[in-house]
């Protein structure tokens, strides 16, 4: 009896893997065609200063709306991207629309506003990258000082290579910050070395910041080193008043999470910000 139920779970367990399997496989002939048939957006989501409680920036997210499935995040399809190689042509259509909606805020007469955009390790690697950027920057006329790229430290591995290509990046004018800073395997080494912007304390920090006095601890040892280091630093995931005033005392530079707003889409953001500058005041007010 002990062997059929055995048997049992193994054909379940291929069923599954099966299912699996071309669940991925459609789901990847659909991202093929998903760049041509314009089915990728990028959301946005306001990055405001602690000090003059204005938007400074956003960070570009990109959502995939299926044409059955509908809307689709990142944490569902980006690591097929990178399986399938897709990640590069991704990647790079959301540094070119990232662009272009930047230079038309600008030009509709809202303050200007930096947009980040985060970079795939294999999009790092790719040779062209640097005249990819370039090339994007004079094909829309935006300043370059109002492009964030970011990159995580794991991608930063190999040091001679990325310390170049952060430095041509850098000649180009764009900014650079390591995001989800603390949670890679890297030495510190190289934050003195590569030409940094900014610093984004990973939301693990961020969501456990009340529970004890460690994590307070890290989270004020991120900051002084960063600020030593010239960098600026933008807390993400931040959800509460609570973690605000913390981040607030120990002056943290720029806040980014639901407790100001969510990603959302080009029109729904030009929509709400008369609405969510006074969101954003009404926050700090409360006790
Ligand atoms: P990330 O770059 O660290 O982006 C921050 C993520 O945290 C976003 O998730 C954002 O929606 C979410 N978030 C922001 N505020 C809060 C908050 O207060 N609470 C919580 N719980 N979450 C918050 P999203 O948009 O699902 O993106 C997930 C990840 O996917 C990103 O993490 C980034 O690594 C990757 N990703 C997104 N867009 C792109 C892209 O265009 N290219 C590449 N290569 N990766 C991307
Ligand atoms: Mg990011
Ligand atoms: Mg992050
Ligand atoms: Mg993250």
């Amino acid at each position: 009896k002990a062997k059929s139920q055995g048997k049992n779970e193994y054909v379940v367990y291929t069923a599954d893997l099966l299912n699996n399997s071309i669940e991925k496989l459609k789901l990847e002939i659909d991202l093929r065609k998903a760049i041509k048939n314009n089915e990728l957006v990028l959301h946005y989501q306001p990055q405001v200063c602690i000090k003059t409680k204005k938007i400074v920036g956003v960070e570009a997210l990109v959502r995939w709306q299926h044409p059955t499935l509908g809307l689709i995040y990142p944490n569902k399809f980006i690591e097929l991207a990178e399986e399938t190689g897709l990640i590069t042509e991704i990647g790079e259509w959301v540094i070119e629309e990232a662009c272009i909606q930047n230079k038309k805020w600008q030009e509709s007469g809202i303050p200007s506003l930096q947009i980040a955009v985060n970079l795939s390790t294999q999009q790092f690697l790719k040779l062209n990258l640097v005249d990819f950027v370039k090339n994007i920057l004079v094909k829309t006329k935006l300043n370059p000082k109002y492009l964030v790229l970011e990159i995580t430290e794991s991608m930063a591995m190999d040091y001679n290579y990325s310390i170049n290509v952060l430095q041509e990046l850098k000649k180009l004018g764009v900014c650079i910050s390591i995001d989800d800073f603390g949670t890679g395997y890297s030495s510190l080494n190289y934050l003195k070395k590569f030409p940094l912007d900014y610093l984004k304390i990973d939301q693990s920090f961020v969501r456990d910041i009340s529970l004890d006095e460690n994590n307070v601890n890290i989270i004020k040892a991120i900051i002084t080193l960063a600020h030593n280091l010239n960098l600026k630093v933008i807390a993400e995931g931040v959800e509460t008043k609570e973690q605000l005033d913390i981040l607030q005392k120990y002056n943290c530079d720029e806040i980014q999470g639901y407790l100001f707003s969510k990603p959302l889409s080009a029109s729904h953001f030009e929509r709400t910000l008369p609405k969510l500058l006074t969101e954003i005041n009404n926050i700090y007010l409360r006790g």
